[in-house]
């Protein structure tokens, strides 16, 4: 069983980072690019297309239309048809979709501020656009975030 790949369309940029947080590999379909192209592109890569637009949804093969507003929700509605794996997470740049790469060091001063490299923590670097990621504070508030969505989640099938 292959990875399943992502395209997300333009109402979906922060749903596209997040899911790109937990490691799904999603290529974000700015509004430069037409429902035709995203189709194209869909069946090409053979991506399956996330969308807000039930007629794109309609016109795609493997397709996932959401509902709901707000990312949360988005989030939950993704979750339900693709569960997330933990051992996924923070594995891509939320930027541009790479693939993250463990530092060592030496690291370059330009590169990694010096309070990070002094505190020891994991860094990576992105393999495509070379933006640079630590597992901090915020990593921690973002695992909370995914864990509380999970829990909701099993909640639901009881
Ligand atoms: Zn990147």
């Amino acid at each position: 069983m292959g990875e399943k790949l992502f395209i997300a369309d333009a109402m979906l940029g922060k749903f596209a980072r997040w899911i790109r947080l937990c490691g799904f590999d999603a290529f974000y379909a700015d509004s430069s690019l037409t429902d035709s192209e995203i189709i194209g592109m869909a069946t090409e890569s053979d991506r399956i297309v996330i969308t807000r637009d039930r007629k794109l949804a309609l016109r795609t093969g493997e397709s996932l239309f959401i509902k709901n507003d707000e990312p949360d929700g988005q989030l939950l509605e993704f979750f339900r048809k693709y569960p997330p794996d933990p051992s996924r997470f923070f594995t891509r740049c939320t930027s541009c979709n790479g693939i993250l790469e463990e530092m060592s060091p030496p690291y370059g001063d330009e590169m990694v501020p010096e309070s990070v490299a002094e505190r020891r923590l994991d860094i990576y670097i992105c393999s495509d656009c070379h933006k640079i990621y630590w597992a901090g504070t915020h990593r921690k508030n973002i695992e909370e975030k995914i864990r509380i969505l999970m829990e909701m989640l099993q909640n639901e099938d009881h």
